[in-house]
């Protein structure tokens, strides 16, 4: 498997579409955020295990949720998850220079992981992209009010802070339960809900930072 054939099947099955995705899964290199041990597993179109009971996400959910969140140059936005980073480098790249990614992790390797990660791109040399070791349930007050908010682990309600942390205009893409749900902001109390079909995901986990009991 290749990165040219896995970007071809996501567009052959319609989960890629806009060419500015395209292009940042064609720059952001997928096999810069696995564990070296699984290198050769990096385009297959499967999560892989990043350690600490989590996962890189699968291929097409990313693509899935890139598309509906559409994320433009000079936009600020929340990636809760960080994980591995792989998202977060696509949307520093799909936001450029003029825009801001704002990435949360709640494990201290994996913050340290998507770190080193997004490094090898740059972009947080750039001013591009800031990873925070925190708790994403509560948002990041600090840097809102935000353009989108994109979560990449489940949540059973999305959360009032969230919705309080979005500029009007504003979107935020996160699996409620198992179903991909996206929330439009049209005014200051005032949402608009589209949910799309199941997909799995690791719960949002509240509460300590680095906390593995759960
Ligand atoms: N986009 C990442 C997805 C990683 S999986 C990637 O492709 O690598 C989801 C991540 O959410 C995990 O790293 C998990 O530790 C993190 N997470 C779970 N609950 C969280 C919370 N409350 N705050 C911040 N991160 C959280």
């Amino acid at each position: 498997m290749t990165q040219d054939k896995l970007i071809k099947e996501l567009v052959r099955d319609g989960y890629l579409k806009s060419p500015s995705i395209i292009e940042a899964f064609k720059k952001i290199n997928r096999a810069d955020f696995v564990p070296e041990s699984e290198g050769e597993m990096a385009y297959y179109n499967i999560p892989l295990p990043i350690g600490y009971n989590q996962t890189i996400s699968q291929p097409l959910t990313v693509a899935f949720t890139l598309e509906l969140l559409e994320p433009k140059k000079g936009e600020k936005i929340l990636d809760i998850g960080a994980g591995s980073g792989w998202q977060t480098a696509l949307l520093s790249e799909l936001v450029g220079e003029e825009g801001k990614v704002i990435a949360i992790e709640r494990i201290p390797e994996l913050k340290n992981m998507a770190e080193k990660n997004v490094g090898k791109y740059g972009f947080a040399k750039k001013g591009i992209a800031e990873i925070i070791l925190g708790d994403g349930s509560k948002g990041y007050p600090e840097e809102a009010p935000y353009d989108k908010i994109v979560a990449a682990a489940y949540v059973k309600k999305i959360p009032a802070c969230w919705k309080e942390q979005l500029k009007i205009g504003g979107r935020i893409v996160a699996p409620v339960g198992e179903q991909m749900t996206v929330l439009d902001k049209t005014g200051p109390d005032k949402f608009e809900q589209k949910q799309y079909f199941a997909f799995l995901f690791v719960p949002l986990i509240e509460g300590e930072v680095g906390d593995k009991s759960s």
